[in-house]
C-alpha cells in the first residue's frame, strides 16, 4: 500500500484477466501501479474456464508461463459441435484449454505481487475526486481508509448494468450448474463416458444454446444461453426445470437432465456490449467494463488481456514522454485516443461479425432466437442507451460492414509467377494513414489498401512498407525491384515481401 503522499501513476481497478495484463505489461514499461480488489474472498470463483489458444502468446509476452504452471487445467481438449447440423462433428482439434479460473487470477496476482506490484484487498472505494493527471482515491481497507493519488485510473471491474452500454446483440442470459463428474459419466456406456470426458460439447437447440465441459477439479460443468424473455415466458421463476428441459430435449446433454445438481444454480445477463464511455480523460476501462462479448466465442479472456495490451499502449503514448510542448501533448493525446477507440470497436465489430454468421450457420436457424441474432445488431439490451449516432457505435457499424463486404481473393500460386514480367502496384490499392504500434507507443504511418486486404497493412515481415515501395506505383523488372528493396530489409524479406503481396494480387505482373 503506497503512503498517503505516495502517488502512484496508474491505479487499475479490479484484478481480473484484463486489470492483471495491464498491470503486468506497464509494470514491465516502468511505471508505478496499485491495484485495487473489492473481493474479501480470494480466490473469488469466476466464470470463463474454456481459453482460446491465442492466450498464450499473451502469457509468453507477460514471461507469466512459469506463474501459471502449476494452475489445474485441461488441455489438448476438442469440441464435439451439433451445430451446422443434427449430426454432431468434432472440432478444433485439440486446441482448447479449460483452467481453473479462480486459480489462473490468483496466480497472476501473485506474480504481481512478486514483481513488486502493489495490490490493495479487499478494497472498497469510497470516492474518486480529481482530474486527468492528479486523480485523488478514498478507498477503505481492513487496515482502515486510505487516499491515493494517481495520474491515471483504469477501471478493470469486470461487466456492470452501466448506463452507457450499446448493446451489440438482442439480450442473453445464461445460467449454469456442476455435477459430479462419476454421476455423468456412471450412467452412460464406457466409450461414450470417454469421449464426453476428454470434450467440450457445444449443441444448439431451439430456444437457445448448451455448453458442457468437464472442469479440472473433476466436476462437469454445465451452461444454458437463451433469451431471458422466453425462458420467463415458457417456464416463468423456474431456472433449473428451463435447463433440465434444454438438456432433456437435447441430443448431447439429455443423459445428464436429471442427474442431481452438486452445485447451486448460478445466472447472469450474457448480452455483447459496447460501453460507450471506455475513454474519459485519464480514465480507461478494460476488459468487460469497456465490452462484453457473446459467451459463445469463449474468447472473453483472451479479448479482455489483449485488450489491455493495446490500452497500455495507448497510456504509454499519453504518459511515457517528457516533452511538454502544447502541440506535440495534443497530438500524443489524439493518437492515444484514436488508437485506444478503434481497438476498441474493431474488437466488438469482429466478434459482431463473428457471432452473427456463426449463429446463421445452426442446424435450427429459422427459429427466431437464431434469426435475431444472425441478422443486423438489434439495440434492446435493459438500460442501453439508444445509441446508434455515437461515433463509437457508427464506427463498429462501419467496421462490421466492411468485414461483410470483405471477400478474401484466392492467393494466386507462386508456379505461375512470371519474373520476366514488370512489377507494379495494383492500381485498386491505395495509401491512407493507419495507427500502428512501434516501441509500445502509437504512430501514424502510411498504410496500403485492397480490396483484397481485409485490413490496410503498414508492416510485413517487421518492415515499414512505406516509403519502400513508392517506386512500385510504376512498373519495374522484377530484378530491380529486389535489389532496390534489398538496400533497406535483405535478400529473404524482400523475396517475401514481394511474394506475399503478388499472391494476394496487390503487386501485378504486367504482360
Ligand atoms: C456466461 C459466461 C460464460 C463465459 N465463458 C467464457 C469462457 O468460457 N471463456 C472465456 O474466455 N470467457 C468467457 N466469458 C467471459 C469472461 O468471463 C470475461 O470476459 C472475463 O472474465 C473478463 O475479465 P475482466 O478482467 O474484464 O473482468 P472480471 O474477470 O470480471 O474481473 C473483474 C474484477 O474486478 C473486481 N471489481 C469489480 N468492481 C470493483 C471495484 N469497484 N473495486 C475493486 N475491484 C472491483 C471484481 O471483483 C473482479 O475480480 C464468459 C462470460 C459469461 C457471462
Amino acid at each position: 500500500m503506497p503512503d498517503m503522499d505516495n502517488a502512484v501513476d496508474i491505479i487499475i481497478i479490479g484484478a481480473g484477466p484484463a486489470g492483471l495484463t495491464a498491470a503486468l505489461r506497464l509494470q514491465q514499461l516502468g511505471y508505478r501501479v496499485q491495484m485495487l480488489e473489492r473481493s474479501a474472498t480470494w480466490p473469488r470463483p469466476q466464470i470463463g474456464e474454456a481459453l482460446t489458444p491465442g492466450v498464450k502468446n499473451i502469457i509468453d509476452m507477460l514471461d507469466a508461463n512459469e506463474a501459471l504452471a502449476a494452475v489445474p487445467h485441461l488441455a489438448g481438449l476438442s469440441t464435439r459441435l451439433r451445430w451446422r447440423s443434427t449430426t454432431p462433428e468434432i472440432a478444433g482439434h485439440g486446441d482448447a484449454a479449460v483452467i481453473n479460473r479462480a486459480a489462473f487470477d490468483a496466480a497472476l496476482l501473485q506474480l504481481a505481487r512478486q514483481r513488486g506490484i502493489s495490490v490493495c484487498m479487499p478494497a472498497r472505494i469510497e470516492d474518486i475526486s480529481g482530474t486527468a493527471g492528479d486523480w485523488q482515491l478514498h478507498i477503505s481497507t481492513p487496515a482502515g481508509r486510505q487516499q491515493i493519488t494517481a495520474r491515471f485510473i483504469l477501471d478493470a471491474g469486470g461487466r456492470s448494468n452501466g448506463a452507457q452500454q450499446y448493446a451489440c446483440a438482442p439480450r442473453l442470459s445464461a445460467m449454469w450448474v456442476e455435477l459430479e463428474a462419476d454421476q455423468v459419466f456412471n450412467n452412460i456406456a464406457h466409450n461414450i463416458a470417454n469421449e464426453m470426458a476428454n470434450l467440450t460439447q457445444v449443441e444448439a437447440l431451439e430456444h437457445g444454446w448448451l455448453w458442457g465441459t468437464r472442469l479440472p477439479d473433476l466436476r462437469y460443468r454445465v451452461m444454458l444461453v437463451s433469451d431471458p424473455q422466453t425462458a420467463h415466458q415458457k417456464m416463468p421463476g423456474q431456472a433449473e426445470n428451463w435447463l433440465r428441459w434444454n438438456c432433456a430435449n437435447s441430443e448431447l446433454f439429455k443423459t445428464i437432465a436429471q442427474v442431481p445438481y452438486a452445485s447451486r444454480l448460478q445466472a447472469c445477463t450474457a448480452t455483447p456490449y459496447l460501453a460507450l464511455d471506455s475513454w474519459q480523460d485519464g480514465r480507461l476501462k478494460l476488459g468487460d467494463a469497456a465490452f462484453a462479448l457473446d459467451p459463445i466465442s469463449s474468447s472473453g479472456v483472451e479479448k479482455a488481456m489483449r485488450f489491455s495490451l493495446q490500452a497500455v499502449v495507448a497510456i504509454h503514448t499519453l504518459l511515457g514522454s517528457t516533452d511538454s510542448n502544447r502541440y506535440e501533448c495534443h497530438d500524443r493525446y489524439e493518437l492515444a485516443r484514436h488508437f485506444f477507440e478503434q481497438r476498441l470497436t474493431e474488437t466488438c465489430a469482429r466478434h459482431q461479425y463473428w457471432t452473427q454468421s456463426y449463429y446463421a450457420q445452426a442446424w435450427c436457424s429459422e427459429h427466431p432466437f437464431w434469426q435475431s441474432r444472425a441478422g443486423i445488431a438489434t439495440n434492446c439490451a435493459d438500460g442501453a442507451v439508444a445509441g446508434d449516432d455515437h461515433p463509437l457505435v457508427r464506427a463498429m457499424h462501419e467496421q462490421s460492414a466492411q468485414l461483410r463486404d470483405y471477400q478474401p481473393a484466392e492467393l494466386k500460386p507462386l508456379s505461375t509467377f512470371n519474373p520476366c514480367q514488370p512489377l507494379r502496384i495494383h492500381p485498386a490499392a491505395s495509401l491512407a494513414e493507419s495507427y500502428c504500434v512501434v516501441d509500445d507507443r502509437v504512430q501514424k504511418q502510411l498504410a496500403l489498401s485492397h480490396p483484397n486486404l481485409e485490413r490496410p497493412i503498414s508492416f510485413l515481415e517487421n518492415q515499414a512498407l512505406f516509403p519502400n515501395l513508392n517506386f512500385l506505383w510504376q512498373p519495374q523488372p522484377l530484378a530491380h525491384v529486389l535489389l532496390k528493396l534489398e538496400q533497406s530489409m535483405g535478400r529473404q524479406t524482400s523475396q517475401k515481401i514481394t511474394a506475399w503481396l503478388w499472391q494476394r494480387g496487390v503487386l501485378e505482373s504486367l504482360a
